[in-house]
This record gives structure tokens, sequence and C-alpha cells, in this order.
């Protein structure tokens, strides 16, 4: 049997909701909203006014940013396939912001008890990672990458020319999974919301 392609999955912005909690933070601190178009191209803190930059770019060092995160729509469905077809790890710069570890954890525990813990990656510069896909929210990661970057569509991510893009889950899905096993169309049970983002 052939040996199934590797394929590394980044959390924030693709599994994992990180700009619903950067909005239910800025807006309980400073009463404020954040558009889709203020976000088209940016980083949050760059969306913001100066005077609440520096606010927001302390928010992922503060214990409990990523606690409890909400899921991206199909994530779940889609990885449960994935992990049918390619050897599935997790890959997350979590040295960055050292308070997340535990709620990264208990977070893909609680959210995919179908991947093993031998799967998650906790790591700084993901250069270092050998895979034949990385599906990743920030090009950068893609530097050095001796595989295919999928780049996962963010607001702030919208002018990256430069790789296949997959505008959620289910395009994930259909670039990557075989016709037959596709979600939406050959899966019963799939929600709507999977095509949704
Ligand atoms: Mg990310």
């Amino acid at each position: 049997m052939n040996k199934k392609p590797r394929l590394a999955v980044d959390m924030d912005e693709v599994m994992a909701d990180i700009i619903a909690r950067f909005r239910e933070w800025y807006s309980r601190d400073f009463q404020a909203e954040l558009s889709a178009e203020a976000l088209h191209g940016k980083h949050f803190a760059d969306a913001v006014a100066p005077e609440h930059q520096p606010a927001m770019r302390a928010y992922p060092n503060a214990p409990g940013f990523f606690k409890d995160l909400p899921l991206m729509a199909g994530s779940q469905q889609v990885m449960r396939e994935l992990v049918r077809h390619y050897e599935v790890f997790i890959v997350t710069a979590a040295m960055e912001f050292p308070n997340c570890f535990s709620d990264k954890f208990e977070w893909l525990q609680r959210h995919f008890p179908f991947l093993s813990w031998r799967h998650y990656v906790f790591c700084g510069d993901k250069s270092i990672i050998r895979a034949d896909y990385l599906i990743d929210d920030n090009a950068y990661n893609f530097d050095g990458f001796s595989g295919e970057g999928l780049l996962f569509d963010a607001p702030h991510n919208a002018h990256e020319t430069r790789y296949r893009r997959a505008r959620g889950w289910q395009e994930v899905a259909t670039l990557l999974l075989p016709d037959t096993v596709r979600l939406g169309h050959h899966s019963p049970g799939i929600p709507p919301t999977l095509s949704s983002r």
C-alpha cells in the first residue's frame, strides 16, 4: 500500500477563528466594530486606529486569548475526511505566544479527537516542517517550504497571488480530496455551514 502524502495544517485563521476573538475583545475594550472592508488586506492590528494598535498587538499574549476559539466552518468535517487520505499534522507557530500552549492543546483534543497528540507540532519557525502540502493563511510560511503551500483565504492575505487559494474548507476538500468523497456532494449529514464561509 502506498504511503499517504503528508499534509500540514495551520491552526489560527485556518482551523480556529481567531478574528472572532479579536473582534470580541476589541468590542469589549473599545466599544467599536470592524467591518470586513476595514480588514481587507490587513492584519487586525493594522486595521484599527493608531491609539488602539498597542492593545491589539498585546491581545495574543494575554491569558485566555486562544481559549475556546470558534471553529472555522467545515474544518471538522473536512479534516475527518483528510485524515483518511493524508498523514495530517497540525502545525502551529505556538512559540510566538507561550500562553497559548494548553489552550491550543485542549482545543485540539476537544474538537479533533480523531487526531492523536503525536500529530501536533507546536513550533517556532515552520521552515523546519517537511510535508507534501501546507495549508496556512500566512504566505511567509511557504518560504523555504519544500511541498506545495495552499493559501487559506483570510482578509489579511487578500492581495497575495503567488499560491493556490482555498476559500474555506469546502475548497480545501475540492483541492485535496478525491471526487468520490468530496463533501457536500456525496456525504450526507454535512451541514450547510460548510460552504457558508
Ligand atoms: Mg494562521
